[in-house]
């Protein structure tokens, strides 16, 4: 695997695939530890997880960095996304016995029937580049706590990060075979889904990946979660502070240098202040600080890859050859790296890549909408179906409409954001399941009816 730098295109090492020596050993380790984790106290799981906590803290810098040079995440995000990791890691440490505690149902006259929850084993994690640590801890934390034991076969482009997070493990004294990194390419996932010892999989990316997964987890009647791709909505109503609305929604665009899966994607914005939010929206992009992602003032950096901002420059012609106008930017920023400029279309016509598919770049694209039912129905007419924003002065007016749109979480007056604590996931082909809180430690469980007479 060739680990490329996208902000200076200098190549960072180059990392040897697995062979399928190395991944049946891998498999063999997992199927051994899964045996030995499951059957350790839950509290003594809590405590390896709090201790991947604490590395992660005292590491934050280094991880950073390197999230920083692989994919080109400005560093101050680079270092929150650690942070974020360590708070996943304090939350299932804390809460996952009491999330797992079996549930009493009422029982016949004699007996005593509950609900437990039990692991599975081993857990497949197809995991993408773009938030290269959390994507995985969100998984793994709840994931082992709950006594399985987890394989990740990351993005191809992150080899270094996928290391480092087997090392915080190692570091946080898991017993050998409890987290394994596969240093494997897209093709070897079927094979390592198909093995008896993989009980289940979980995949975070594409549509194409996600069903790619599905469709041998579904022949093999395993278990999957799948956290997709998404074009998520941010509607302004008539009432809105735009102020609030313009620089939360300038930042939710262009978080992660715009490639973030709850980005808000689709501005759908209410006549009466559309021209006000524009304008306000087009100067909150204006004053990004672009260019060096290892500088603390930058806002955005540069893209992945070459490949992501080429496709995004494409879906940006298109849209313009459609009959979107063009606000600000448009064009690969006039620099050396896959940078893109920060990117306003407006007039974006029904049909074309900016209205129906995933802009996976610091692209926005803003309507106008007549009323609320029309905004509604905007942020409806997607196939996906991951977050949505609504901003309203009116909070019961705000509870409506979020609960109106077709989505896997829906935030009133706040952008669409990920905490350990509340449930994340999508709908349609955002994918299904649900990471976080306890909707996410029950993912990778076996809900096994426990009748005693
Ligand atoms: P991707 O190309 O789907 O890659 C994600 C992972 O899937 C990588 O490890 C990739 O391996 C693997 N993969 C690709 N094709 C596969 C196949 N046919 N079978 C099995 N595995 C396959 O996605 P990406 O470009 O890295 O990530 C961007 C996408 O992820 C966006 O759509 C974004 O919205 C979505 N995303 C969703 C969430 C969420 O929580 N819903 C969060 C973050 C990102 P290789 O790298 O080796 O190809």
């Amino acid at each position: 695997m060739d680990d490329i730098n996208p902000a200076t295109g200098a190549r960072i090492d180059t990392y040897e695939t697995d062979t399928a020596a190395d991944i049946e050993a891998a498999l063999a380790r997992a199927a051994d530890a899964a045996n030995d984790w499951r059957d350790r106290p839950i509290r003594e799981r809590e405590r390896h997880v709090a201790a991947a906590g604490d590395v992660l803290r005292e590491n934050t810098q280094t991880y950073a960095e390197l999230i920083t040079a692989e994919m080109g995440k400005p560093i101050t995000q680079a270092r929150a996304e650690i942070e974020k990791c360590a708070a996943v890691c304090d939350h299932y440490a804390t809460h996952a016995s009491a999330y797992l505690q079996p549930d009493g149902h009422p029982s016949p006259a004699g007996a005593d029937v509950q609900t437990v929850y039990e692991p599975l084993g081993p857990v497949l994690a197809v995991m993408p580049w773009n938030f290269p640590f959390w994507q995985v801890f969100r998984f793994a934390a709840p994931a082992l706590a709950a006594g399985n034991v987890a394989l990740l076969k990351h993005a191809s482009n992150v080899p270094g990060c996928a290391e480092a997070i087997a090392d915080v493990f190692e570091a946080a004294g898991l017993p050998a075979g409890v987290f394994q990194t596969l240093l494997v390419g897209a093709d070897a996932v079927e094979d390592v889904i198909r093995d008896d010892r993989v009980r289940a999989a979980t995949l975070t990316g594409s549509e194409p990946a996600g069903s790619a997964v599905a469709a041998t987890a579904g022949e093999t009647l395993k278990k999957t979660v799948l956290e997709l791709g998404g074009s998520d909505p941010f509607v302004v109503l008539d009432d809105a502070d735009v102020a609030a609305a313009a620089a939360s929604g300038a930042w939710a665009r262009t978080l992660n240098s715009g490639q973030s899966c709850i980005a808000a994607k689709r501005f759908i914005v209410h006549t009466d202040v559309y021209e006000a939010f524009r304008d306000a929206f087009v100067s909150e992009i204006d004053s990004l600080t672009v260019g060096d992602p290892t500088r603390e003032e930058t806002d955005v950096g540069p893209q992945a890859s070459a490949a992501g901002l080429d496709t995004t420059h494409e879906q940006v012609r298109a849209s313009v050859d459609a009959g979107a106008t063009v606000v600000t930017g448009g064009q690969p920023s006039d620099r050396e790296g896959a940078f893109y400029e920060p990117t306003v279309l407006t007039d974006v016509p029904a049909g074309c890549p900016a209205d129906t598919e995933e802009l996976f770049g610091p692209v926005a694209a803003v309507f106008e909408v007549p009323d609320e039912a029309a905004a509604i129905a905007k942020a409806n007419a997607t196939a996906f179906g991951l977050g949505a924003s609504v901003w309203t002065a009116d909070r019961d007016r705000g509870r409506r409409v979020a609960r109106a749109m077709d989505a896997g979480c829906a935030y009133v007056n706040q952008p669409v954001t990920s905490d350990p604590r509340v449930p994340f996931g999508g709908i349609g082909r955002s994918g299904y399941g649900r990471e976080l809180a306890g909707a996410g430690i029950r993912a990778f469980v076996n809900r096994k009816t426990l009748w005693v007479e």
